[in-house]
């Protein structure tokens, strides 16, 4: 694909950000072809987790702009950018423990969507959660957890989808699982930003892989071509912070 005729989702052009007047992320160009799968891979402390704010307008750039399918947002609040079709699902699942999975889901009817649809959609992608529709968030694993997450951020319709470390403190099966079913949704043309430390998580469903180390972008290309240099990139990352 030529990236003069692609359509971009979602775009960072020149992007500086931080926190406090430190920068973490410094002069950041980046473009993610609709329907694409982009995983954003890198040590702890690379700043992965500030690219995803940033690309959700939780972070607001001190340099640079961040273009949604073509318009510059940069400073938009992030529930515009929700409204267009962004949603970011956070490290940590993001769900109500003290609600049941039904109640949860429901919370996701303000767009039009009856109970019953919302339901439908997600029990359809993860019958597990079915089973489980009257027990409360808080008490399933953590893998039913984040399909939990996910289905909340599935019957919204996302364009965009954002999706910080799925994999933590999960089995490998479990997590395996999981982008299964984040294929399946890339497979319908939805956009997909993964944060992931390590590519072994995503390589089965990313088309492309960018390596952020220092807060800059060290590799960039389609993922299994960048995924040897990725290893010795992150052992002299580990041998500069040691
Ligand atoms: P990890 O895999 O450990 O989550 P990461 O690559 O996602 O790492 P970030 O969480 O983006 O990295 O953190 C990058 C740098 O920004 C770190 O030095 C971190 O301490 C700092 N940082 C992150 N969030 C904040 C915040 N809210 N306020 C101040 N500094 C922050």
């Amino acid at each position: 694909m030529s990236s003069t005729t692609t359509f971009c989702a979602i775009e960072l052009r020149g992007v500086s950000a931080g926190y406090d007047g430190i920068e973490v992320l410094h002069n950041i160009d980046l473009s993610v072809p609709a329907g694409q799968v982009l995983a954003v891979l890198g040590p702890n402390g690379a700043g992965k987790s500030t690219l995803l704010s940033v690309l959700a307008g939780l972070l607001k750039p001190n340099a640079g702009d961040l273009v949604l399918g073509g318009r510059t947002m940069t400073g938009a609040d992030p529930s515009v950018l929700a409204r267009k079709g962004l949603c970011l699902i956070p490290e940590g699942r993001g769900v109500f423990p003290n609600l049941t999975v039904s109640e949860n889901l429901w919370l996701c009817t303000n767009r039009g969507s009856t109970k019953v649809r919302v339901e439908e959609r997600a029990f359809r992608v993860f019958p597990r959660l079915g089973e489980r529709r009257t027990q409360l968030a808080g008490s399933l694993s953590g893998g039913e957890q984040q399909m939990l997450a996910l289905s909340r951020a599935l019957v919204t319709d996302p364009a965009i989808l954002l999706l910080d470390e799925l994999s933590m403190g999960l089995a490998p099966m479990v997590v395996a699982d999981l982008y299964r079913s984040v294929g399946e949704v890339a497979a319908t043309g939805v956009t997909v930003v993964v944060v992931e430390q390590f590519v072994r998580t995503v390589e089965g469903i990313a088309d492309r892989g960018i390596a952020l180390i220092g807060g800059r972008v060290a590799l960039d290309g389609p993922i299994a071509e960048i995924t040897p240099e990725l290893h010795s990139a992150y052992f002299a990352s580990h041998k500069e912070q040691s």
